[in-house]
């Protein structure tokens, strides 16, 4: 098994002072993936590497890999994978009762009271549609529809309280080997977004 640190890292400097790497999971996904390019640089030609870098990596690759654990509002026998949103103008409109597992898609969407239902999968990576890129900060932000999406994703995957100290230990609960089998279901639901 690989590294698997001990506790919570927390940023002394920066955009996010005083904030733990955990945390940032949740509130900006893009912070972490921006942080791990720039830590790696920094290393390169180092003949360690860095802690925050050895961090960065591990929470990164649980965040891709991990699964929701919410059980489906509809059939209620599955676990969810998606979760609905319809746009409206400028307006993105969602909650956390629409979510389904794969079987159920069809019954969620039936749901949708505007025309243009859109179903996300509920991985990590997927937060990312909801950020927006930032000139002066050179990475991608969190928009305004944010809030409500991170209710959805601490519903789906059973995060109840947000700390440093929650948010560790449910990242490591998660951390454990990734089997090619895994894996490769992980792309899949990551890079099929449907649109209806
Ligand atoms: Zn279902």
């Amino acid at each position: 098994m690989g590294y698997v640190p001990d506790g919570p890292y927390v940023l002394n400097s920066g955009d996010h002072a005083n904030e733990s790497l955990e945390l940032l999971a949740l509130n900006d996904l893009g912070f972490l993936e921006q942080q791990l390019g720039i830590r790696r640089k920094k290393d390169k030609g180092k003949k360690e590497v860095s802690e925050i870098t050895k961090h960065l990596e591990w929470e990164l690759e649980i965040l891709k890999n991990v699964k929701p654990t919410a059980i489906c509002p509809i059939c209620e026998s599955r676990t969810v994978r998606y979760f609905m949103i319809q746009t409206i103008g400028e307006y993105t409109r969602t909650d956390e009762n629409h979510m389904c597992c794969l079987g159920c898609r069809d019954k969620l969407l039936e749901k949708a009271q505007f025309e243009n239902p859109t179903l996300i999968p509920l991985a990590f990576p997927a937060m990312k549609r909801f950020y927006r890129y930032n000139y002066k900060k050179r990475r991608l932000i969190p928009g305004p529809t944010i809030k409500k999406i991170k209710k959805i994703f601490k519903k789906a995957f059973g995060i109840e309280k947000v700390n440093r100290k929650t948010m560790f230990e449910w990242l490591k609960k998660e951390s454990r080997p990734i089997t090619l089998s895994r894996f490769s279901i992980d792309l899949e639901g990551i890079q099929q977004v449907i649109r209806y």
